[in-house]
């Protein structure tokens, strides 16, 4: 028996009509238009793809954009004004810093640097901290995609064994925060990790967020398990062209697991679609307060 294909795509088009919908609602009801400030510094390819479809999606949503280029040389300083500024404005409420920073550039001062209240992608300590807590926090967007896919087939996840393989502060802990949340008995992995084969296999929840192609064998999943795929590789497919896999060896894991999550289609749809849900959560929290 084949894996349930957890279509990502899907869930985030739909996930992106309700905002838009609610975007729309608050237009006429309140005047009220959320706002996404995108801070992008240099020429790096990868992060100008990610920003291009961050802000067509956003406007699509109906969510105003504002986008800043910054040459490479721009300053931890420069950085941290054009943030002071955004977080001084109204119709801004989700500021977004592109990652990496180039070289030389203190990505954890820009970070401190923005106002909780409109950190669109959760990154901030304060953010962290609540998430920790259990407290109300917006929460980074790929963990967050990541947990609406697995709800899609475990709409209960008590008692789960869950295991996140990778501890970066944007995937693996916050992934492992909300599984916890969700009462899993949750393990983390990383490149220390002894017997990470037999961690898989008593695992009912897998997620891979390594940066490794297709590293996670399907002979180590435990059959019926859930798995989710964050990891984006670009490989040579052996004619000269390339192609996207993930962590995980789909075409052995779609034999073994319950349900699992295709790359391209799976995660990476979600990221941006909660992106906007962070900014729409944002703006309502803004002008209402916390509900
Ligand atoms: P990082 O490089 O920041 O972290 C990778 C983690 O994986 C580290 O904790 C590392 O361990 C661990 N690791 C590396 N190799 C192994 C191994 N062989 N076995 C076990 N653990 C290992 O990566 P990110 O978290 O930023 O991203 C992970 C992947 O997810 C990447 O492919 C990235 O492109 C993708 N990604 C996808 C997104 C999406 O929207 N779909 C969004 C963000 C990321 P250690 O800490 O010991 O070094």
């Amino acid at each position: 028996m084949t894996a349930t294909i957890i279509d990502g795509r899907a869930t985030a088009q739909r996930l992106h009509a309700r905002i838009t919908a609610r975007v729309a609602e608050l237009a006429v009801s309140h005047s009220l238009v959320p706002g996404l400030a995108v801070i992008l510094v240099g020429e790096d390819p990868a992060s100008q793809v990610y920003v291009g479809n961050k802000t067509r999606q956003a406007q699509a949503a109906g969510i105003r954009h504002f986008d800043h280029r910054l040459p490479i040389g721009a300053t931890t300083q420069e950085l941290i004004d054009l943030v002071k500024a955004l977080n001084a404005r109204e119709d801004v409420h989700g500021i977004l810093v592109q990652l990496p920073l180039p070289p030389g550039v203190d990505d954890s001062a820009v970070l401190a640097a923005i106002d909780p209240s409109k950190d669109a992608d959760g990154f901030h300590a304060i953010n962290v901290g609540r998430l920790s807590l259990g407290e109300p926090a917006t929460v980074p967007c790929t963990p967050l995609g990541c947990l609406s896919l697995i709800r899609q087939v475990i709409p209960v996840m008590s008692g789960k064994r869950a295991l996140v393989i990778g501890r970066s502060n944007i995937v693996g802990k916050p992934m492992a925060q909300l599984l916890l949340q969700n009462d899993c008995t949750v393990t983390i992995a990383h490149s220390r990790t002894r017997d990470l084969p037999q961690l898989c296999a008593e695992s009912d929840i897998l997620v891979a967020a390594i940066g490794r192609p297709r590293a996670i064998a399907g002979a180590w999943i435990r059959p019926g398990a859930v798995v989710i795929d964050v990891g984006i590789n670009r490989i040579d497919d052996g004619s000269g062209k390339s192609r996207l896999v993930g962590d995980v060896d789909y075409d052995s894991a779609v034999l073994r697991a319950g349900a699992i999550t295709p790359v391209p289609g799976g995660v990476g749809p979600m990221t941006i679609a909660c992106l906007l849900l962070n900014t729409l959560n944002a703006a309502q929290r803004i002008r209402f307060g916390p509900t």
